[in-house]
């Protein structure tokens, strides 16, 4: 008897020790809400967040040691009087802002307001990390729609199979005139119209792909429609393409600059339906810093030592000229198919990462890495990352023989200093093909290498990325 006892209160000791969160909190102030730790967070980025100190942080929580704070851990936030529930922070998507998120999470604006710091709703961009509750309970189905001027509340709740009470209910509005043109608004969702963005009626879902952007990534734009649309975009007042391989289904491709200084910019999309009626977005958008570049040598560039006249710009600016001609080109037909695979004799032998900044002889200039390079002596194989047309293959002066693949929808792969070329300029290739030698050849480098790039758009991204993310 004394056994089975024995054994219920292990159990029941068992349980209550798996029911207890992994960090100590003060139980007498449920009241206060609760913010869940997530991946990167320390007791002074929590305590910043929400403007205390850590000793705050340590007081409410009577948390014995600090330094053990786990992702999932639950930390009670102190000087949040009526905000009860759990917070999370959320990278905000691009087409959400201040108004949708208030409606779209049932989140009174002054609660967004505070637990953020915000003083303006300008502050909520997209890519930008805000602190919201978690919604509690089920949480019923509503869709989004755009806002089209000229509509009275009646005829917008008519259009949306809803009614007016209804309408400013569930966007918590009290008032019709607080309905605001350029607004998107919830309503009812049903089977015969299923949820949209709320940036124009005809747009199924607007997703930016590799949310928060970083320096030398690549931003993927998917689109999904009711209907066939023509869709342009800009990033930075820069023009991108869609492109689309089934109906009602558009991505675009663009390179994130490596050198672009962290901060916001603007990304907007522009639709034309099939009757000629138009619509536009522009959001800003935040882009990181990617520390990735810094490498181990901490921030201080690279110092190389060249061949002078591979710095010298008549030499150098008709090349690049050239080049931005090759890789323009818009090709509608997508050759590749999954991840890119290693153009270099051996994965391993990567000697010099994509971004990181260098200083070549004296010249005050910064240039970064545009590409990565393989290690591995002259005569080594050089394969095709993915399957393509050869739209360059010859020699360059400072580049010295390389080969451009248009691996079409913008995509372009480059490979430089080759000692021998295999391959002509309008030859498909396959991924893995063989399409040359390693070799020395050209100005700015320093031995026997393969130099591999990516481009998107115009822009060189990292090309480990390629080989690790299946995109679009
Ligand atoms: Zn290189």
């Amino acid at each position: 008897m004394r056994l089975i006892m024995n054994k219920l209160f292990l159990a029941l000791l068992i349980t209550a020790f798996l029911l207890t969160p992994q960090t100590v909190i003060a139980q007498n102030q449920s009241s206060r809400p609760v913010y869940v730790v997530q991946e990167g967070d320390t007791l002074y980025t929590i305590a910043l967040r929400f403007n205390l100190t850590v000793d705050d942080l340590i007081r409410a929580n009577a948390l014995v040691d600090p330094d053990t704070l786990g992702v999932g851990d639950q930390l009670a936030i102190p000087g949040l009087e009526g905000i009860s529930g759990i917070l999370t922070s959320q990278i905000v998507p691009f087409g959400e802002n201040f108004f949708s998120l208030t409606r779209g999470y049932g989140v009174p604006p002054d609660t967004l307001i505070r637990l953020n710091h915000l003083t303006s709703p300008a502050e909520v961009y997209a890519g930008a990390n805000l602190i919201l509750p978690q919604p509690e309970g089920e949480q019923p189905t509503f869709k989004r729609a755009g806002r089209t001027a000229g509509f009275t509340l009646l005829e917008l709740s008519a259009q949306q199979g809803s009614d007016p009470w209804t309408t400013l209910s569930v966007n918590r509005l009290e008032h019709s005139w607080q309905i605001v043109p350029s607004q998107s608004y919830f309503f009812p969702a049903s089977d015969e119209q299923p949820g949209g963005t709320g940036i124009h009626p005809s747009l199924e879902s607007i997703t930016v792909k590799g949310m928060p952007l970083e320096q030398g990534r690549t931003m993927v734009v998917d689109i999904r429609s009711f209907e066939p649309l023509i869709l342009t975009g800009t990033w930075n007042g820069q023009p991108f393409n869609f492109f689309s391989e089934e109906d009602n289904h558009y991505a675009a491709l663009q390179g994130i600059h490596a050198m672009l200084a962290p901060g916001l910019y603007p990304l907007s999309i522009s639709g034309t339906l099939g009757d000629g009626s138009e619509f536009s977005y522009e959001q800003m958008v935040a882009v990181q810093q990617n520390y990735s570049f810094l490498g181990n040598r901490g921030d201080q560039p690279e110092k190389l030592a060249v061949d002078q006249s591979g710095l010298d710009p008549t030499i150098n600016d008709p090349e690049n000229e050239y080049i931005l001609t090759l890789i323009s080109i818009s090709n509608p037909q997508r050759s590749w198919n999954g991840v890119f695979s290693v153009p270099g004799y051996n994965r391993e032998w990567l000697t010099s990462r994509f971004g990181s900044r260098r200083i070549y002889n004296s010249d005050p200039k910064i240039y970064f890495h545009t590409g990565v390079d393989f290690e591995g002596g002259t005569g080594l194989p050089i394969k095709a990352a993915a399957a393509g047309t050869v739209v360059f293959a010859g020699p360059l002066t400072v580049r010295g023989n390389a080969t451009f693949i248009d691996h079409g929808w913008g995509i372009f792969s480059a490979y430089f200093h080759q000692s021998k070329i295999n391959v002509s300029v309008g030859d498909r290739v396959e991924a893995g093909q063989e399409i040359g030698l390693v070799g020395a050849t050209g100005l700015r480098l320093t031995g026997a290498h393969l130099h591999w790039e990516v481009w998107v758009n115009g822009i060189q991204v990292d090309p480990l990325d390629w080989l690790n993310i299946d995109y679009p």
